[in-house]
């Protein structure tokens, strides 16, 4: 028995963690402790934060990047490489511009060493099974971002793989696109027309995870971590308007958007989350903060469903989740089984006017995040109020890397300035005390 259930072990994931060297003497961990199990036969979507290392993960599954600890072992074997039976869709396919479909699909058989008659068979069939047949003489150009998407299926298709792994797959389509081409592959899958035995892909739409995955994994960030192992027994074809669908897409809004500490029977007590110097603020501008609170607002008496914020507003996860997040570090709203509710000071910064709304958000700013309070705090001090850029720069660079060092410094600037804490000159990169009092 236990043999048995050890044989339909497809991946199995083992403490594994991964950092980069961030430079000569750091290292950013990017994963950490990984423990996860993949059976034959199942769908497993990956959710997460942006920068919570999904893709990390995937390319460590594919064999692109090697583990920093642990290891990972496919089929029984010890992944040190790109392993024969995994194949991989990224979210923007390369095709080769200069080959037309069929040869972009065909491309993958050449590496394998496929006879020349078989190659032409396979890939005929791939580009059928995938809907664009016709198409085999066109060039990439030639066709839509859907179109372009369904090659880069058909070209990780044609290989037979045993697991595939996508990397948001369907994300830089347009929502009809992309709906018609999941229900394609789920139905390749169920009529068990591929030989795939697995599929593990990340997504950033919840309701697409729930739609069509076994299992759902969340992921957590700072570093990456799985947060919760979801498995769904729900039977397919899903709807989304079934009791059943609705409850698992509210409880995957919460896991994602309340902090893994908070007690969730005492968030009554809630004190916004104390946030460190080198926080990765989410970049989320003013503009869209007032919004979304006037929305809840107005719209919803000051408490509001996640997916209905999501839906109501055009936001994708990401968007929504940097949302949630700096609203509840300010202080203006906290989140918890799925809603999002509105505190005091939230509620009177939405009906507060155009200057009080500035001393409203400069107060929660300058209580609840350090970097901008450190900045204030900089200028005050010194004899003519200024600063340079780079100073706060390479102090953040203690914490992050170079590239979210210069991001998460923008974004603070961005919302000292609309609080008016202090000023900001682009063309000589200097910060200031010169207009606020
Ligand atoms: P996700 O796919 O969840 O958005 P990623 O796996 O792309 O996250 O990235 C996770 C973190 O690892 C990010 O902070 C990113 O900047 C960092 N990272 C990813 N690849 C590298 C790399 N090759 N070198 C350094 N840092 C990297
Ligand atoms: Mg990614």
């Amino acid at each position: 028995m236990l043999e048995e259930k050890s044989s339909n072990i497809i991946l199995d994931i083992k403490s594994v963690d991964k950092s980069f060297k961030k430079d000569k003497r750091q290292e950013l961990l990017v994963l950490k402790d990984i423990n996860f199990t993949m059976y034959e036969g199942e769908i497993v979507a990956l959710l997460g934060k942006s920068g919570s290392g999904k893709s990390t993960l995937l390319r460590l599954i594919a064999g692109l990047l090697n583990s920093t600890r642990g290891e990972i072992f496919y089929r029984n074997k010890l992944v040190r490489g790109p392993a024969h039976g995994i194949s991989m869709v990224f979210q923007q396919f390369a095709l080769m511009p200069w080959l037309t479909v069929f040869q972009n699909v065909e491309l993958g058989l050449e590496a394998l060493g496929v006879p020349r008659e078989e190659r032409r068979e396979r890939t005929l069939k791939a580009i059928d099974m995938i809907g664009l047949d016709g198409f085999e003489s066109a060039y990439p150009r030639e066709l839509s971002g859907g179109m372009r998407q369904r090659v880069g299926f058909a070209r990780a298709l044609v290989v037979n793989p045993d697991l595939l792994l996508m990397d948001e797959p369907f994300s830089a389509l347009d929502v009809l696109t992309a709906e018609n081409l999941l229900s394609d592959l789920l139905n390749l899958w169920q009529e068990k027309k591929t030989n795939t035995k697995g599929i593990l892909f990340v997504t950033h739409d919840i309701e697409e995870a729930a739609w069509v995955a076994d299992k759902i994994l969340i992921f957590g960030s700072d570093p990456g971590y799985v947060r919760a192992e979801i498995k769904v027994d729900m039977p397919h074809p899903r709807t989304e308007n079934d009791e059943e669908f609705r409850k698992l897409v509210d409880h995957i809004y919460t896991l994602m958007t309340t902090k893994p500490d908070v007690d969730e029977k005492r968030v009554t007590e809630y004190r916004p989350k104390a946030i460190g110097l080198g926080y990765r603020l989410p970049d989320v501008e003013p503009g869209v903060l007032t919004g979304i609170l006037e929305f809840i607002y107005e719209e919803h008496d000051g408490r509001c469903d996640l997916p209905v914020l999501a839906d109501e507003n055009y936001l994708d996860a990401d968007e929504l989740f940097a949302i949630t997040e700096i609203l509840e570090i300010l202080g203006f709203a906290r989140v918890q089984k799925g809603d999002i509710e509105m505190t005091k000071q939230g509620k009177a910064f939405t009906q507060a006017d155009i200057l009080k709304k500035k001393e409203i958000f400069a107060t929660q700013l300058l209580k609840n995040v350090p970097l901008a309070r450190r900045i204030r705090r900089v200028l005050d001090e010194r004899h003519n109020h200024k600063a340079s850029r780079a100073r706060f720069l390479s102090e953040l660079e203690d914490h992050l890397s170079e590239s979210e060092a210069e991001r998460v410094l923008t974004t603070a600037i961005d919302w000292g300035r609309y609080a008016e804490i202090f000023a900001y000159d682009s063309n000589t990169d200097t910060l200031s005390l010169e207009n606020p009092n």
